[in-house]
């Protein structure tokens, strides 16, 4: 059942926002090259594009920004940020970075040998680039349930432990394994939870085969609250003790603060108490990103971060977020719009195969929805799918992906529910006439990355 779940704050400041004619966007979405990765971010009435960066920092965070004290080196406000984050984490040492990649970019090389594997739920696609650049291998063990977008299950983010440990057995009974890397919430599969009991078996197979784990930790937060929601236990337990707890069983992590830190910029590496390994990243940290006490960061950006990594952890506010993304989600579902679910923690995913099942995968099912959404009410959301996949590198086939998925990512304090209202209306006009709808074929293609500046035309366009 849908259910609003009014705002835990009160709106201080204004972002005006533009609307536009069906023609001035049909004309906007042409130019784009029929890639919405391309619009001029005004010309879009409500921005679906991710939930990273985009959140809206509180009056607290606003005037912490005021109090930078921007030192090159010993600022207040790293001292500050560190104390927030052993607090809340549990861990010794605490490095920023200038964002997540940066975080993996310096941690990574510091925990694998050329041609080791790691083991991961679901690795999110900047992640699998830095393993594969320190020269290791990115496998990922999910569950098969987070493909099965219909049925529901609480965890769709859970390491299917049956596939851990035949990964584990095949890399040499773990000789070959450099760590264990979970990520929570599973961003890949669709903003999906872990559950406790989960990453505590695989803290314990781990342990059984002398393996690390560590954690891809942008939504600790979000993934607490679902924690204390839905799995048996915690029902009782504050969010920042379920924080505790899950950060117990990993060594390390590496986290985009851009996510449930509510920072417009900014990422943190932690390590539990290996000092060794501290002092490696601190090392690679000083060519790459900058010194320790700043690591590629404003001293007022750290101020922010203090503040926003602990107001990311309370209960109202989490309730309202995740209630916000359920009420979307709930909206689709009731209109008959297939979704994945339960909705996870940042984004609504529309299943375009099965909302479109005329158009084929080689022509973008979820793209031709994507582009329908904007065209309808001004939304811009993403392509989750073949376009995004790519080709393969040896054969130059279109890969078809296993779920073309539209990605509505909802940003952080940023939209109310009567934005919600209008992203539903519009899909649900949409799903009226879906047969309408037409595949793309491309016009430009670059090799690499192509989604970000590819141009297309509709199949039956001159
Ligand atoms: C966003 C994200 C990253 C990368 O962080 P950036 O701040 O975008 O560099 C890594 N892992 C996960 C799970 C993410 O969601």
């Amino acid at each position: 059942m849908k259910k609003i779940i009014p705002e835990p704050f009160k709106i201080k400041m204004v972002e005006p926002l533009k609307t536009t004619t069906r023609e001035h966007r049909e004309k906007a979405l042409e130019e784009a090259g029929y890639n919405p990765f391309s619009l001029k971010s005004e010309d879009v009435y409500i921005d679906l594009l991710t939930d990273s960066g985009t959140g809206a920092m509180s009056d607290r965070q606003w005037s912490a920004l005021m109090m930078g004290d921007e030192s090159y080196a010993g600022s207040r406000n790293y001292y500050e940020l560190l104390e927030v984050a052993r607090e809340l984490f549990g861990y010794t040492y605490i490095i920023p970075t200038h964002q997540g990649r940066g975080a993996e970019q310096v941690m990574f090389p510091n925990l694998v040998k050329k041609g080791q594997a790691v083991l991961g739920n679901m690795h999110f696609d900047t992640t699998k680039a830095h393993i594969e650049l320190s020269g290791a291998r990115a496998v990922n063990c999910v569950t098969d349930k987070a493909f099965d977008t219909m049925t529901p299950y609480d965890f769709k983010g859970d390491f299917d432990l049956e596939k851990l440990e035949k990964a584990i057995i095949e890399e040499d009974n773990g000789k070959n394994v450099a760590f264990i890397l979970v990520t929570i919430t599973c961003n890949s599969a669709g903003g999906q939870p872990v559950s406790m009991e989960n990453t505590r078996k695989v803290k314990e197979m781990a342990d059984k085969y002398g393996i690390r784990v560590f954690i891809d930790a942008a939504r600790y937060a979000e993934n607490a609250y679902f924690i204390k929601r839905r799995e048996k236990g915690y029902e009782n337990k504050s969010i920042r003790e379920i924080i505790l707890e899950q950060f117990s069983y990993g060594e390390g992590f590496a986290m985009s603060a851009k996510k449930d830190g509510i920072v417009n910029m900014g990422g943190l590496i932690g390590i539990k108490e290996d000092k060794d390994l501290y002092v490696a990243c601190r090392s690679t940290l000083v060519p790459m990103e900058g010194f320790p006490t700043y690591g590629g960061l404003n001293g007022r950006d750290m101020a922010a971060l203090a503040v926003g990594l602990v107001e990311g952890t309370e209960e109202s506010y989490l309730e309202y977020r995740i209630g916000q993304v359920k009420y979307l989600g709930d909206r689709l579902m009731e209109a008959g719009i297939p979704i994945q679910h339960p909705t996870g923690g940042h984004a609504v995913f529309v299943d375009a195969k099965k909302m479109l099942p005329h158009i084929p995968y080689d022509q973008f099912p979820a793209q031709a929805l994507a582009n329908a959404l904007y065209i309808e009410s001004g939304v811009r959301g993403v392509e989750i799918g073949s376009f995004l996949l790519g080709r393969d590198p040896e054969t130059k086939e279109q890969i078809e992906s296993p779920l073309e998925l539209l990605r509505l990512t909802i940003p952080r304090r940023v939209y109310t529910f009567a934005h919600m209202d209008v992203i539903a209306d519009g899909l649900i006009k949409i799903k009226d006439k879906a047969q309408e709808l037409k595949g793309l074929d491309f016009t430009y293609e670059p090799e690499v990355l192509r989604h970000f500046t590819a141009r297309l035309k509709p199949v039956d366009k001159k």
